[in-house]
């Protein structure tokens, strides 16, 4: 085809255009077709040729403004738009596809039938020229489903299959929920059970879930709740760790994780009976599962599965109980609640903290002091059915206390104890313990509730 000048030069108001787009009433996109108000151009792209705008719509830097001089119709806009990109253009130009498919991920790329119907395309074009990415989207696409999209295990599968991406744990762990799931023909336990254990073994923490899932239910092994609670307490406590010391940024599975906790704490399972444990780490879940899908829907299907399950189990245990959602108190249950973890992992990291005892009054048996941190307090409360970040300072006030040793305010990362004994707080390492400040509580009776047998103990001295 011979250049045509007109349409090269309309081309060029494409590039280095921010003036031209600023100035202009409306635009058109010579990529997806559309015309809209110029406003509505919030992103650019710079490169050699200067800062071009981005499409709203598409994601392409396509956009010729109004004040270019140039204004065009619906036909006219498909004229311009097949010259420049024709159905063999695009396919040989990847960059194009891949800056649309990441726009299109991204949510940037208005979401319509036609606008995914491309994204398959393109992503199905990127998987032939050997883009594991786009091949594992379009797996995940078919995985999961979506408006326009039918959920198709085979499809997706297909597109898990790509050699060179079996040994991608997150391709592995999708195959082994299809192989779980049932939506294959056949009984695939076994491939489940194989494929989430080699996505553990490649340090997967998603692939551990659901290889401990297995013993949990017996998908493919027998049932052992105690290894699945063990192994779930491990990956909690890593998960924790970095959801503390990124102060939220970083969700990886916690919410997962914790909602297995929960589960069998409240369920009996490979662990004792305990309601309040168990709602502790739902909350901890709930939490953390909002701060992952922020203000969208869940991407993966089994996220929004336990999620659901997830609501409807802190509602039972906080209808049984009473609870009802408010502010934290910041007492002897809350330090518990949100600093110790005997239970469910090994340790709970307080990094730099600095503990300002402020009064103890030994007859009243009060303690209060202050915690303050460089970086917010992860805080659960589960008689107010809280957990959040929250800002230091925070004044503590413990009750039942019976002594409390401390000097002047010191620094301190470790809080140990629990609610019968006390609490040490200390620094340092096994080798070098300081001890910042003790709390002591009085011995009381037992607070439970022992259950009334009739006829009591009487028979046993027969
Ligand atoms: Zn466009």
């Amino acid at each position: 085809m011979a250049k045509n000048e007109l349409f090269e030069n309309i081309f060029k108001h494409t590039a280095n255009n921010e003036i031209e787009i600023v100035t202009s009433e409306n635009c058109s996109c010579i990529f997806c077709r559309h015309t809209y108000s110029a406003r509505l151009v919030k992103d650019w792209v710079s490169d050699s040729k200067g800062t071009n705008a981005i499409c709203p719509n598409c994601g392409i830097d396509a956009v010729v403004g109004d004040s270019s001089g140039y204004t065009f119709d619906k036909e006219q806009l498909k004229t311009v738009n097949l010259y420049f990109f024709p159905a063999e253009v695009m396919k040989k130009s990847p960059r194009c596809l891949a800056t649309y498919v990441n726009r299109f991920k991204a949510g940037k790329i208005t979401f319509n039938e036609k606008n995914e119907n491309l994204f398959k395309e393109y992503c199905n074009t990127l998987a032939g020229l050997g883009d594991i990415q786009a091949a594992y989207d379009l797996g995940f696409l078919y995985d999961v489903g979506s408006e326009y999209t039918e959920r198709d295990a085979v499809m997706a599968l297909q597109y898990y299959s790509n050699p060179d991406l079996v040994y991608e744990p997150a391709t592995l762990v999708r195959a082994g929920l299809i192989y779980k799931s049932g939506r294959l023909l056949g009984v695939s336990d076994k491939k489940a059970y194989e494929s989430f254990s080699k996505a553990s073994a490649l340090g997967s923490m998603e692939g551990a879930i659901h290889y401990f899932d297995c013993y949990l239910d017996g998908t493919f092994v027998d049932i052992d709740e105690y290894f699945a609670f063990v192994g779930f307490s491990k990956l909690w406590g890593e998960a924790y760790r970095r959801f503390l010391m990124t102060t939220g940024r970083d969700v990886s599975f916690l919410p997962q994780i914790s909602y297995r906790i929960g589960k069998m704490f409240m369920d009996a399972k490979g662990v004792p009976q305990d309601d309040f444990s168990a709602l502790k780490m739902f909350l901890l879940s709930e939490y953390s599962f909002t701060v992952l899908k922020g203000d969208k829907a869940f991407v993966k299907p089994e996220d929004a599965e336990d999620y659901d399950d997830l609501c409807q189990r802190i509602e039972l245990i906080s209808r049984k109980y009473a609870f009802a959602k408010s502010d934290p108190v910041f007492d002897d249950d809350t330090f518990f609640d949100s600093f110790s973890d005997a239970k469910a992992a090994d340790f709970r990291i307080l990094r730099k903290c600095k503990f300002i005892p402020k009064h103890f009054d030994p007859d009243e048996g009060t303690f209060v002091f202050v915690t303050e941190a460089a970086s917010p307090f992860l805080i659960i409360d589960h008689k107010s059915l809280f957990c959040s970040f929250v800002n230091s300072p925070i004044t503590w006030s413990l009750s039942s206390v019976e002594d409390a040793v401390f000097g002047d305010a010191d620094f301190f990362d470790f809080a140990n104890g629990d609610l019968e004994t006390g609490w040490a707080f200390t620094r340092g390492d096994a080798s070098n313990v300081v001890n910042v400040a003790t709390i002591l509580y009085r011995p009381v009776e037992k607070q439970q509730e022992e259950p009334i047998e009739e006829g009591d103990g009487s028979e046993s001295l027969s």
